[in-house]
């Protein structure tokens, strides 16, 4: 009766993970997006090219090996924009070609173009030329992911003031560069450009940065960026930013002036469904462009499912694809399990930071006592070798019974490593077993084994006072 099972809107990590899991369930399945959006945002605009960039910008300008040949290392002395888009270029067209790959070997029908919904069983394709064409089916899936919002106030010029979209398509590696709005995304960006030996600064209205985060690790990123010249300018608003003939100048609420080549707006994601008509299918997104699920991210609209940056927090690839596969198994009627609740947390700073559970922060107002124990880098012989002297591991350790209640990583591969605590957390395992574990030598890896020892010292120690 339909033309597909299952519809897919949106190409990225939600919707790739939704097409395939229907289709291995033997559903008809098509998947719409624009020509030059295959694979998202995350592939497009977003995680990959960012984190390419930041691949890009460790091997180039030699900092990961400074700790070891000297603070003049560089493996190449002049850093042109035409460097990093290579390697970014390079990941991006691979990564595209999986994709299509993966799609087409599953048998997912690839429908170039925009959608809007008829109704809550067809849409609208505009592929580009003017006509539509009109596609039905049975179920969807809206994964059609955010931008970067763009305050009314600021003139975007995509070269002297750009989003996040922007950033990637710079023309010159700037001198000096103002981040306006200290998320993630922005750290990720200031980072990347202060490691170039671009000055900047990072003007944030809250008086913190990346509070969610461990308090001693959020401290720790902050003397490394300001070490690499990174000026903070917590609890100011920019009022506005003019245009000059040779650079731009952010003007602060407070009144100070900051002379800037380039300014980057990280000030939030807006929802993409302006354009999807979603009265048609007698659906509604929020001020933020964002629609509402329930538990098996289906909409008030019984056929009609969304996942991803859509549908808003934590707006992450790594959810996003386990929320496309849930969602197409629930409409596909397949039994589904939750989402594990423990997710695990990864910022793309330099140095990284990860963290999985509890901060110390969040234990201490649960009232909920705790023993922390602590690797450094430094004291491992992996840490030397690779020249990572300020890099942590931090297990949060619950001294009734030794489970772990949150592991915080930063520096080398936290992103990698965080996994080890995260399996061990998920299996409900505890520090004994860190404590008994044979690791493989020399690893970061060990550090886990450094930390719960650490721990299990402290609470030996008080259980031995106490009695
Ligand atoms: C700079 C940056 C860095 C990031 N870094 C990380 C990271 O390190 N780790 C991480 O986990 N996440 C990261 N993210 C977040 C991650 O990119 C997103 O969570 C993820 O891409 C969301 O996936 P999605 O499925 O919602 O779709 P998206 O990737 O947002 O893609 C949505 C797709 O829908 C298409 N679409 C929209 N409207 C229509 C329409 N009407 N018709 C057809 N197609 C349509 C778009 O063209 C697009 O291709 C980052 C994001 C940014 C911006």
């Amino acid at each position: 009766m339909y033309d597909y099972d299952l519809l897919v809107l949106g190409s990225g990590p939600g919707g790739q993970k939704a097409a395939i899991a229907a289709a291995k369930l033997g559903r008809r399945v098509g998947i719409v997006d624009r020509r030059d959006m295959i694979g998202g945002v995350c592939i497009n605009t977003g995680t990959v090219p960012s984190k390419t960039l930041r691949e890009a910008v460790l091997y180039l300008t030699g900092l990961s090996q400074r700790d070891l040949y000297g603070s003049s290392y560089r493996v190449k002395e002049e850093i042109t924009v035409s460097d990093l888009a290579a390697r970014t270029q390079h990941v991006i067209t691979r990564q595209t070609d999986v994709i299509r790959n993966q799609l087409a070997r599953n048998r997912v029908a690839m429908i170039t173009g925009t959608g809007r919904f008829a109704d809550a069983h067809s849409i609208w394709v505009d592929g580009g030329s003017g006509r539509e064409s009109k596609v039905t089916f049975d179920k969807i899936v809206i994964a059609a992911g955010t931008r970067p919002a763009r305050p009314d106030s600021v003139d975007f010029d995509d070269r002297t003031i750009v989003d996040s979209d922007g950033v990637i398509n710079l023309q010159a590696v700037p001198r000096s560069m103002v981040v306006v709005g200290a998320g993630v995304i922005g750290m990720e960006y200031a980072s990347m450009f202060a490691a170039l030996g671009t000055k900047v600064t990072v003007v944030e209205r809250r008086e913190r940065m990346l509070d969610f985060c461990d308090d001693e690790v959020v401290e720790s990123l902050k003397y490394h960026l300001r070490d690499l010249s990174v000026a903070f300018r917590f609890g100011e608003e920019v009022a506005a930013v003019e245009k000059h003939q040779t650079a731009a100048l952010c003007i602060l609420k407070s009144g100070k002036k900051i002379a800037a080549d380039t300014v980057m707006y990280s000030a939030g994601r807006q929802g993409q469904t302006d354009d999807l008509a979603l009265e048609a299918a007698g659906l509604e997104a929020d001020r933020r462009g964002r629609i509402k699920v329930d538990a098996n991210y289906r909409t008030s609209v019984e056929n009609i499912y969304a996942v991803g940056d859509v549908i808003g927090f934590p707006a992450l690839a790594s959810t996003s694809m386990e929320q496309g596969r849930l969602a197409a198994q629930h409409a596909c009627g397949e039994p589904i399990r939750e989402m594990h609740g423990l997710q695990p947390i990864g910022i793309y700073t330099i140095p990284e930071i990860s963290f999985v559970g509890q901060t110390e922060a969040q234990l201490t107002e649960s009232s909920t006592p705790f023993e922390v124990g602590i690797a450094r880098y430094r004291e491992l012989a992996r840490g030397q070798i690779v020249g990572d002297s300020y890099g942590m591991l931090k297990l949060l350790v619950s001294p009734d019974d030794g489970r772990l209640l949150g592991v915080h990583v930063f520096g080398t591969a936290a992103t990698e490593i965080v996994h080890i605590g995260q399996a061990v957390m998920g299996c409900g395992g505890t520090i004994d077993y860190l404590v008994d574990a044979v690791f493989n030598y020399p690893t970061l890896a060990e550090a886990y084994k450094v930390a719960a020892l650490d721990a299990s010292n402290k609470i030996r120690n008080i259980v031995r006072i106490d009695g």
